[in-house]
């Protein structure tokens, strides 16, 4: 039986296995009949990574393959998680330059659902991303590095094949100066496109059922580094964000008419901070509070307007959220299945604890976010399906044919992709 990281996916594949190398995906995909599914960390929220067919886990497929250090790229095995490739390419003085919220995820897993981090000038992860081996359902290889089939694989929804390695675009290696700040929901929606102008990366946190937010903004700065004391960074980052978090919303799920109480005291609570430090360790940090999750990249001018249904329908419903809503920007990118393909967006996340039921909370707000042409994380809690979706891609018919051409009897396909892409 696997689960994902969440726990509110399981499947049972018929056979599990763990290739050491290329050559063993080849030879599994060539010898297997049925349905494949690479597997990367599990962290996706949505049934995208489940099978019932032969589940391939790239685990043992992690390392470096290689940096080029005049063209400032790297490649890793597709196994390799985001947290190691930063320590590989720190060792070469280099860096990725945007990250999300946590580094567990595996490469080939993160970029095929489109995982970003936040900065207005920044693509996500597949926007770095130059070239990709990919083991198509013939047992081939591809080198993919431009052209029609590597804007489709790159988020790709682990449709196309079994990627192997991925290259990135790096930076040489920066250090990041963080300052968190707590300010008022309207000042901060009020000078939103000219604050996220201003930093190289900038997100905000709100608080339903209060006016206020955490910002966070990160810039690059030269050294030497002046990193939060360890006590003080466990404390922060994982302890109040993790234990404390966790117990807010146990309280939370026995009372919930307290939840607006609750969020009250926690933002009274905020404090301001500012550090530097190397930049992954900026841009991740843990998340131990398990929680289901719905995410839509939305054009920034309707930012406004979604964060004010979400008020009005809280208002209005018999329903208290404790967990935070986070707001990101990402500049648009060329990968055909990116949420952010050709449009400067913002990403708009909403939470639930994990014992509550987050249904009611995450439908109303889809319904906004659908209305202003929003797309959907790849990754993250939806309802859309193939029809609803192809009017947001203007690639998406491009997407299947190319799936067509690789992937003729939907050898990758899974119960998930048949609703999102149709078959
Ligand atoms: C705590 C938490 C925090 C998160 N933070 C962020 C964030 O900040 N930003 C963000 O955008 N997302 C975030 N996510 C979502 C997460 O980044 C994505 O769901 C990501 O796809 C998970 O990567 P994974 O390695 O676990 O992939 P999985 O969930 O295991 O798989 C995802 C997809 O990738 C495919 N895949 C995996 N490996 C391969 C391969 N080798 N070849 C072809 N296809 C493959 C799978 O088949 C599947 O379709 C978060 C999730 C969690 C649980």
């Amino acid at each position: 039986m696997w689960t994902n990281w969440a726990g509110t996916v399981r499947a049972s594949p018929n056979r599990t296995i763990w290739p050491a190398s290329e050559a063993e995906v080849q030879e599994a995909i060539r010898t297997s009949t049925g349905p494949i599914k690479a597997v990367g960390s599990g962290h996706s929220f949505t049934s995208i990574a489940a099978t019932d067919g032969l589940m391939v886990h790239l685990d043992r497929m992690s390392g470096l393959v290689g940096v080029d250090h005049e063209a400032c790229t790297a490649t890793v095995l597709a196994g390799t998680t985001i947290a190691r490739t930063n320590v590989l390419l720190g060792g070469h003085g280099l860096a990725l330059s945007n990250l999300g919220d946590i580094d567990r995820q595996a490469v080939a897993g993160a970029i095929a659902t489109g995982t970003h981090g936040t900065g207005s000038r920044f693509t996500g992860l597949a926007g770095q991303v130059v070239a990709l081996d990919l083991v198509t359902a013939e047992g081939e290889v591809r080198r993919l590095a431009g052209g029609d089939t590597f804007d489709a694989a790159r988020v790709g929804l682990g449709a196309l094949g079994i990627v192997t390695a991925v290259t990135f675009r790096c930076e040489p290696a920066f250090l990041l100066r963080a300052v968190d700040r707590p300010a008022g929901l309207e000042e901060t929606l009020d000078g939103y496109e000219d604050w996220i102008g201003s930093h190289d990366h900038a997100e905000f946190f709100w608080f339903p059922h209060t006016r206020r937010v955490l910002t966070k903004t990160s810039d690059r700065v030269h050294g030497p580094a002046r990193s939060l004391s360890r006590g003080r960074a466990w404390f922060e980052d994982d302890f109040m964000a993790n234990t404390v978090l966790e117990q807010a919303n146990r309280l939370g799920t026995r009372y919930p008419r307290a939840i607006p109480v609750i969020n009250a005291m926690t933002v009274r609570g905020l404090t301001s901070r500012e550090y530097s430090d190397t930049s992954h360790r900026v841009f991740c940090s843990p998340r131990r509070v398990v929680f289901p999750e719905t995410e839509f990249a939305i054009p920034r001018p309707a930012l406004r307007h979604v964060l004010i249904e979400a008020q009005r329908w809280l208002a209005t419903h018999d329903e208290h959220i404790t967990a935070p809503v986070e707001v990101r920007a990402a500049a648009g990118d060329d990968a055909w299945l990116s949420m952010a393909y050709q449009r400067d967006i913002v990403y708009v996340a909403f939470h639930q604890f994990v014992r509550r039921d987050e249904r009611r909370w995450f439908a109303a707000v889809e319904a906004v976010m659908r209305e202003v042409g929003g797309r959907p994380h790849w990754g993250k809690l939806h309802n859309l399906a193939a029809d609803d979706l192809a009017p947001r891609y203007p690639r998406f018919a491009d997407f299947l044919a190319v799936r067509e051409a690789l992937d003729p009897e939907r050898r990758f396909t899974n119960t998930y992709l048949r609703r999102v892409l149709g078959s």
